[in-house]
Order: structure tokens, then C-alpha cells, then sequence
């Protein structure tokens, strides 16, 4: 609420040479009224906080200070009345309390600091007009409450809940507050690197906690040496650092303060009696010109961290890679969703035997066919499946699927055909299934005879756990199914496996059959894959023969059987029992 206020008072008194009023002869009201401001003073200094009268008006201004407010602004109490106008001269409170006699208002509330930054102090003030005399002109009371304190230790607290306490170092929220900062300046630019140490947390175990920091602390202080003037470091996990670097030169800058990373934790650390060796990896995000978002950088650094797990390298962050992992999770849902749906179905690829060219068997192979997103191949799939751990459920349906197929062409045939299904099995699914038992379970549930089934492995589902393989191959063997190694000669089989695992048969990778014709080493390689399963009593079946000349030529070295386009594509269930029929009529 206003409060009138002649405002002629306020202007300086002629004669003063037109200065505004805090320059004003200063003529004091107690030459007047001394016993009235005598008063005044021993209500001033009854009041808890300190407070004090202040007036401008014709006769100049005038300050009437408790002793609490000397004390507050630490004022030597003795210097009182010389002093007591000069709160006045501080810091702008003067202007203040002038602009507030002016504006007509009835109280006003600030936050006012005496004195420099670190030494100085802080008040809530507050200014309540008084009513106007003949003699004062406008008046005020002004209170001072100081909050010094408090406001440290907000500070304080502030300080701590940003800093990691082991290293004193920014920590997660501060180094986003320090990204915040940085990422408003649109001059400055800057990248953000994330160092990882590599098997902090097994190193951690084996030297045990109070070592642990200790390396950390070490850690860090040989981090700060790697940075350059205007970098900074924080800790923001417990073996993730971060470092927000500032790019002169251009985004090499960055790449050239993560090898600085790399070269400074290179050497051996010494705790006590202990030489430990870090190794870092380190990913990299870029502040591009326009994009502040101090978040998103970080995830993007983060992102570009996991890639330099895998590849060893550092890595920046490139959105494509981001796009891919993104595709891959959508991709990852809806394959979900076809699983669980029932919206995958099998297509059936022809074996020959090539002694007479008859169909063998057929090979199982799943297909997804997705409204929105046309065919999916089982090459861009099958690894989501496995990653995801859906490759469990696809990998039961498959074996139940190619099953109920194969009793389904029995039923039409009117008895049991003379021919084999071989299903993939993929290495997580002998990891982490019951595969013998959802065999048998397929079997049974079919009614078909293990003799007909052929389990079709890659190398590296026996590599991962050969005692498992061992296991799970010779339970599938008691049910009187063949076993195939699929895509044989790319993986790293040692022999002594193949010898102890209960194999049937040996399929060779398309790669050395495609083109094998024109390439003399292709040929060697094969006659050693067949020469080899000769000697281990496995039968093999060439993947991938497109051509007449190639299924003649690898009927010639030796190969009992083979798949491929030339032959026919995988076909659907009606068109492969048909293919069947006529080719073996
Ligand atoms: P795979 O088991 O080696 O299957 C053979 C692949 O080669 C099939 O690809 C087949 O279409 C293709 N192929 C056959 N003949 C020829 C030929 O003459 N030329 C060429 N260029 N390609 C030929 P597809 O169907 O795309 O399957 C790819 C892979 O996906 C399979 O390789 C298999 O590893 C995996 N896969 C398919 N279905 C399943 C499944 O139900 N479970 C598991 N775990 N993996 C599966
Ligand atoms: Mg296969
Ligand atoms: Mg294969």
C-alpha cells in the first residue's frame, strides 16, 4: 500500500547547490530535539537485531543506529556518531533507501552483502516507512538481520552435495552443474570425455576398500596433471571420471587430453608394498555448435565409453552408432511382440544327398515377416534374439514348429518320409535352456522319432562351455538326434573338441564353397575339411552351392551332401513337402 510522501521535502534545500540528498549539509535532528532523540536511541537499542531511524528531508538526512548494528557491520562502537550516517555510504544501501523514500511505498525487502564476497556479510533488510514529520520529512525504520550463517551454511552444504568427498572433486551433480555453466557461454566450446577404469571393482576386492580409495585419490591427482589450464575433472562414479575439455584448436583437442589420459595412468601405481596397473577406457561426446544440452551430452559420452569397451579404443560419440543401438531396441520390441504372438513361421531349405541327388532332409530356418517393416532377415534378428534373451522362447518354438511340421507331411504322405529336419540352435540357448529336455518335449509332443531331428550348432556354442556342450550333446544323442556343426572353418574349433564331442556331421561355411571353382586355396581348404571329417567319422554337407558345376565338383572330392539356391531357396511348408515329392518321385 502507498503512502503519500511530499516529495518537495526529498529535493535538496536551496543553497546546497542542487546535490542530490544523501550529499546534503548534514544537519542532525538531535541539535533540535535531544531529548526526544535520546529516547529514540534507547528504544533502538532495546530491539533485538539492529536497527536504525532514517530520514532525508529539508533539514538534510539523518541516521539514528542501534548499537546492534555496529555490531552487525563491526563498526568499533565508540566511533558511533561520527559513523552512524555513513551506513549510508555502504555498499549501495543508501541508494536503496532513498529510491525506497521516493517510490511512496510502505515497506520494501532485500538481501543486501557488506563487503567483498569472502570476508563480507549478509542481511535481509527491511525498510518500513514511518509517518512523516515537519522536521524529518520522509522516515524509515531499517531492520538488519543477518543471515552470514546461514547462507554459509547452505554454502557448505551446497559445496558438499556437489563435491565427492573422497577426491574433493566435482561429483556427478557437479559436474552437470559445471557443464550447465559452461554450455551457456555460446563462445566457448567444449567436449566431454568419460574415463572408465577398467576392473576397478576386481582390483578394488583384491587390495581391499582402504587401498581402493587410495588409488582412486591417486587416480585423480594424475588425471589433474593430464589436463590443460581451463579442463576440469570430476568424479562422477565410482571409477568414472570426467572430464569437461575446452576446445581451442578444434575437436582434436580432445583426442589429445584422452591420450594424455592414457599416457599419465600407463605407469605402474605403488601403494605401500603393492604395483598395480590401470587401464582406462575412455568415450568422448563433442558440445557441436547449437546442441547446450549438457544432459544429452553426457549420455552421448557415455554412450561412446560402452563402444570403447568393446573396441579398446576411445571413441566419440557418432549419432549413427547411437541410431543403430536405438533401431536395434525398437527392433528388440517388436521382435517381442512376433514372438509372443505366434508371428514367426519356418521356411524349409532342401539337403541333397549327392550320391543321387534326392532330397535328404530340409533345414529349418525362421522367418519374420513384419506388417510394417516388410521381411526381416534372421542375420539382423537372431543376434537381437540372443542379446535380448529371446532367442530361449524363438529357439522352443522353433524346435516345436519344425516338429509339428514334419508329422504334418508324414500325416499327408500317409507314413514316415524318408527324410531328416535339422533346427539351429544357437550358442545362448545350449547356455542357458534345457535344450535336451525341450527336444524331447518337441519329440514327444509330435510324435516323431529322435532319428529324424538334426541339431545344427556353430562352433562357438561349444567353445563358450565345452563341458556344458559335452552335457547337453551327449543328453541329445540319448534321444537318437545327429548333431551338425554349422558354418564349419569360421570359427576356431580345436580338434580335440571335435574329437570328444558326439558330432554327425560337418557343414562347411558358404564362404569357401562360393567361388571355390576359381580359387585354389578354397579347394585345399575344403578337401581338408572333408579329409578331416573322413578321419573323425562325421558326414559333411557344403553350404551354399548355386551352381550345377559345383555340386558335380563337390560330389567328385568326397562331400555327401548339399544346400543351396541351385538346388532351391527355403520354401515354404506346402511348397517344400511338394519339392519333396517331385524331386524324389
Ligand atoms: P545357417 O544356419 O547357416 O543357414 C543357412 C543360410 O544360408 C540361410 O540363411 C539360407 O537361406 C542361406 N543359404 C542357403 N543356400 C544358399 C545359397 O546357395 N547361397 C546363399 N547366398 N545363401 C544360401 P538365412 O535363412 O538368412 O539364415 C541365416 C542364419 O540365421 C542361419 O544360418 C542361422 O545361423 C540363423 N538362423 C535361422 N533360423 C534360425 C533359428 O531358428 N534359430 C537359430 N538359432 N538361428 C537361426
Ligand atoms: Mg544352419
Ligand atoms: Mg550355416
Amino acid at each position: 500500500m502507498g503512502v503519500a510522501v511530499n516529495r518537495n521535502r526529498l529535493k535538496p534545500s536551496e543553497g546546497d547547490g542542487g546535490k542530490p540528498p544523501l550529499a546534503a549539509a548534514r544537519l542532525t535532528i538531535d541539535e533540535h530535539l535531544p531529548a526526544f532523540v535520546e529516547a529514540r536511541q534507547h528504544y533502538l537499542d532495546a530491539l533485538p537485531i539492529g536497527a536504525a531511524v532514517i530520514g532525508i528531508g529539508p533539514q538534510g538526512r539523518f541516521v539514528e543506529c542501534s548499537n546492534a548494528v555496529f555490531k552487525q557491520l563491526n563498526e568499533p562502537l565508540s566511533a558511533r556518531s561520527r559513523r552512524a550516517d555513513s551506513l549510508l555510504d555502504r555498499n549501495g544501501l543508501g541508494e536503496r533507501i532513498v529510491e525506497f523514500l521516493i517510490s511512496g511505498d510502505a515497506h520494501s525487502d532485500f538481501e543486501w552483502q557488506d563487503g567483498d564476497a569472502i570476508a563480507g556479510r549478509h542481511f535481509s533488510v527491511r525498510l518500513a516507512r514511518l509517518a512523516e514529520t515537519h522536521i524529518s520529512g520522509a522516515r524509515c525504520m531499517l531492520t538488519l538481520l543477518d543471515r552470514t550463517a546461514e547462507l554459509q551454511t547452505a554454502q557448505n552444504l551446497r559445496r558438499e552435495m556437489l563435491s565427492d568427498s573422497l577426491t574433493g572433486l566435482p561429483n556427478r551433480a557437479g559436474f552437470a552443474e559445471l557443464l550447465e555453466q559452461t554450455s551457456t557461454d555460446p563462445e566457448q566450446h567444449f567436449a566431454v570425455l568419460i574415463v572408465d577404469l577398467v576392473r576397478f571393482s576386481r582390483i578394488n576386492e583384491c587390495i581391499g576398500p582402504m587401498a581402493g580409495d587410495e588409488l582412486i585419490i591417486t587416480v585423480a591427482r594424475r588425471l589433474v596433471h593430464a589436463l590443460r589450464a581451463g579442463d576440469r575433472l570430476a568424479r562422477i562414479g565410482g571409477d568414472e571420471f570426467g572430464v569437461l575439455v575446452r576446445l581451442v584448436e578444434g575437436p582434436g583437442d580432445a583426442l589429445h587430453v584422452a591420450k594424455r589420459v592414457q599416457e599419465v595412468l600407463s605407469a605402474p601405481f605403488r601403494l605401500t608394498d603393492l604395483e598395480i596397473k590401470v587401464e582406462c577406457s575412455i568415450g568422448c561426446a563433442l558440445m557441436n555448435d547449437g546442441v547446450a544440452d549438457s544432459e544429452k551430452l553426457v549420455r552421448h559420452a557415455q554412450f561412446a565409453l560402452k563402444r570403447a569397451k568393446e573396441t579398446g579404443k576411445t571413441e566419440i560419440y557418432q549419432p549413427t552408432a547411437f541410431n543403430m543401438a536405438r533401431k536395434r531396441f525398437s527392433l528388440e520390441t517388436e521382435l517381442r511382440r512376433a514372438v509372443e504372438g505366434n508371428r514367426l513361421h519356418l521356411a524349409f531349405q532342401p539337403l541333397i544327398d549327392l550320391s543321387n541327388d534326392r532330397v535328404a532332409g530340409f533345414e529349418a530356418l525362421a522367418r519374420w515377416q513384419d506388417d510394417e517393416h516388410g521381411e526381416i532377415s534372421p542375420t539382423d534378428f537372431i543376434p537381437v534374439a540372443e542379446e535380448s534373451g529371446l532367442i530361449v522362447p524363438l529357439g522352443r518354438w522353433a524346435l516345436e514348429a519344425a516338429a509339428h511340421t514334419l508329422a504334418e507331411w508324414d500325416v499327408r504322405a500317409g507314413r514316415p518320409l524318408p527324410v531328416k529336419i535339422s533346427v539351429n540352435l544357437s550358442a545362448i540357448q545350449l547356455a542357458r535352456d534345457d535344450v535336451a529336455s525341450v527336444v524331447s518335449t518337441a519329440l514327444d509332443g509330435a510324435g516323431i522319432a529322435g532319428s529324424r531331428f538334426t541339431l545344427e550348432l556353430t562352433e562357438s556354442a561349444v567353445i563358450a562351455d565345452p563341458e556344458r556342450a559335452v552335457r547337453v550333446l551327449d543328453a541329445l544323442k540319448e534321444l537318437d538326434t545327429s548333431i551338425a556343426v554349422d558354418d564349419f572353418g569360421t570359427g576356431y574349433s580345436s580338434l580335440a573338441y571335435l574329437q570328444r564331442l558326439p558330432l554327425d556331421i560337418l557343414k562347411i561355411d558358404r564362404s569357401f564353397i562360393t567361388g571355390m571353382l576359381e580359387d585354389k586355396n578354397k579347394v585345399a581348404i575344403v578337401r581338408a575339411i572333408l579329409s578331416l571329417a573322413d578321419a573323425l567319422g562325421l558326414k559333411t554337407t557344403a553350404e551354399g552351392v548355386e551352381s550345377i558345376e559345383l555340386s558335380r565338383t563337390l560330389a567328385a572330392l568326397g562331400c555327401a551332401m548339399g544346400q543351396g539356391f541351385h538346388y532351391s531357396g527355403p520354401l515354404d511348408s506346402d511348397a517344400a513337402y511338394s519339392y519333396l515329392l517331385a524331386r524324389n518321385a
